[in-house]
């Protein structure tokens, strides 16, 4: 749906929401429900807010299929806590993080964990510039291992994991930031999965994790033995469902009207449909270019959600993004530790959107080509 007052919006995160989810928080910003409160000033505590916290969880559950020996879990602090709880929880001098490194938010991962206990490298994309992502089946674990940690989707690079390692008994963990509910996925092969959501769940303020019940429970015993806060704790949001504190309710309730919208529109499998559509659109533009947009991944390890690309010179760069924002269309520099160019694709982002990025690329080529 397009609105005559907003621009088609390609950023990196915090990134596109849906119209109608937008529109339905407007709608009750004043008055939630009957309650005659905005969802801004309603108590964690109210069964107001207890309807939405188990819509929002019902809802992960149901879009993707997460079985029910997995709790749904709702943190704050970013994906990048969780870089630094999961080492926490799980890492003894016996048991080893294990790191397949795609790109730097994997590299932040580990730098985290390194910090806490002892940690191998499983894969390390670093010196070919993070342009591929390797064979899962070249992927191989230890016993020791306490998990292997993989980034499902490389937001800087462009990378994505089309298929994920075969582990065995060693726990999978993804960092699902960028690409959650993008796609199907096996839920029962990862032991955790969580995401910030203000790429492609929701506003920023809010990380889901799904994890396991079994694997919370492994880690008890060591979160003892580090005498970890409780607020650092999987067992103890775990126990409480995630109310141990004050939840950061807007930004739940928020993701929950995204997860509406997202079943109405046919779920994850028609979000795959479309954004295969959205990512061939824009890759076929870099590819038709004759060389003046450049994509930075290998075909094979290319990103649905995040489109990385440069043009023949960083001035030309520079005069694209002018140019593209003069035409409605914003977000489109590359992360700052990169430079370039990215088209972020999220689910909200329209197929409409994904036409006039195209349209504008073609021209941009033409006059400066
Ligand atoms: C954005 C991002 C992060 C960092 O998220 P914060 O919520 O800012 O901590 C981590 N991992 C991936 C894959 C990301 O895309």
């Amino acid at each position: 749906m397009n609105h005559p007052d907003r621009v088609d919006n390609f950023n990196g995160g915090p990134a596109a929401l849906p119209l109608e989810a937008l529109q339905k928080a407007q709608a009750e910003l004043l008055n939630f429900n009957g309650t005659g409160i905005s969802m801004l000033e309603l108590g964690h505590r109210t069964k107001a807010y207890a309807a939405v916290h188990q819509n929002a969880k019902d809802l992960l559950r149901q879009l993707l299929k997460v079985p029910n020996d997995y709790d749904i879990l709702f943190l704050q602090g970013g994906a990048s806590l969780q870089f630094a709880m999961l080492p926490m929880n799980y890492l003894t001098p016996e048991r080893s993080g294990a790191y397949a490194l795609t790109g730097s938010w994997s590299k932040k991962a580990l730098d985290e964990a390194k910090r806490v206990g002892p940690t191998r490298v499983a894969f390390d994309g670093k010196p070919d510039g993070y342009r591929q992502i390797p064979p899962a089946d070249t992927i191989a674990v230890n016993p020791s291992d306490a998990y292997l940690h993989v980034t499902s989707n490389n937001t800087i690079v462009g990378s994505q994991w089309k298929a994920f390692p075969d582990t065995g008994s060693v726990p999978l963990v993804a960092d699902m930031s960028s690409d959650i509910l993008s796609r199907a996925i096996d839920v029962s092969k990862f032991a955790m999965i969580y995401a910030g959501a203000q790429k492609n769940l929701g506003p920023a303020g809010v990380t889901v994790v799904i994890v396991k019940k079994s694997f919370v429970e492994q880690s008890t015993a060591i979160a003892d033995e580090r005498n970890l806060s409780v607020m650092l704790r999987y067992d103890q949001y775990a126990a409480n469902d995630s109310l141990y504190n004050t939840p950061p309710v807007f930004a739940i309730y928020v993701v929950g009207l995204v997860l509406e919208w997202l079943a109405a529109q046919g779920g994850v499998e028609a979000a795959a449909d479309l954004g295969r559509r959205k990512a061939d659109l824009v890759y076929g533009a870099i590819d038709a270019s004759s060389g003046f947009y450049q994509g930075h991944c290998v075909p094979e390890g290319r990103s649905t959600t995040n489109v990385t690309f440069r043009l023949p010179t960083p001035e030309l760069d520079k005069a694209f993004l002018a140019a593209a924002e003069e035409n409605g269309l914003v977000g489109l520099g590359g992360h700052r530790s990169v430079g370039g160019c990215r088209a972020s694709l999220y689910n909200a982002v329209s197929l409409d959107a994904c036409e006039r990025l195209v349209e504008f690329m073609d021209s941009f080529r033409r006059v400066n080509g």
